[in-house]
């Protein structure tokens, strides 16, 4: 990836940012997937009044290309207002694993927090299929 496919794609997750439904907690985040194919898939963490069927912005993107057909991904990049904000929970971090460990993660605060990883760094002992065989 370019340094041009990063900014990009930190643009367009900071856009999807605008569309969080965050009514609950005020918490707005936004991400974006890249795909091998260049594609480029938005998410925004979506609230509900049952806490517990509310969804990240990372799983929303990734979900949406996921179902729309994207091959593999390559990168995703999640943007918040803080560090505290940005770094993307346990279920989030088990779905980027599944879809690509190798996946570049970037990190960004609206305060500036900066960071890079990737799915697999930032759950190294992630569940994997072939653990499902072991019965
Ligand atoms: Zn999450």
């Amino acid at each position: 990836m370019t340094e041009a496919d990063n900014a990009r794609l930190v643009d367009a997750a900071r856009k999807a940012r605008g569309h969080a439904y965050s009514p609950y907690s005020g918490v707005k985040i936004g991400a974006a997937v890249l795909t091998a194919d260049g594609r480029v898939y938005t998410g925004a963490n979506v609230e509900n009044v049952s806490y517990g069927l509310s969804c990240c912005a990372e799983r929303t993107a990734i979900f949406k290309a996921v179902s729309e057909g994207a091959d593999r991904i390559l990168a995703l990049a999640v943007v918040g207002k803080s560090e505290q904000f940005t770094r993307p929970c346990g279920a989030c971090r088990q779905v980027m694993v599944e879809f690509n460990p190798e996946m570049a993660v970037m990190m960004r605060g609206v305060d500036g927090f900066s960071a890079d990883a990737t799915a697999r760094s930032l759950l190294p002992a992630a569940f994997k299929p072939p653990e499902l065989s072991k019965k």
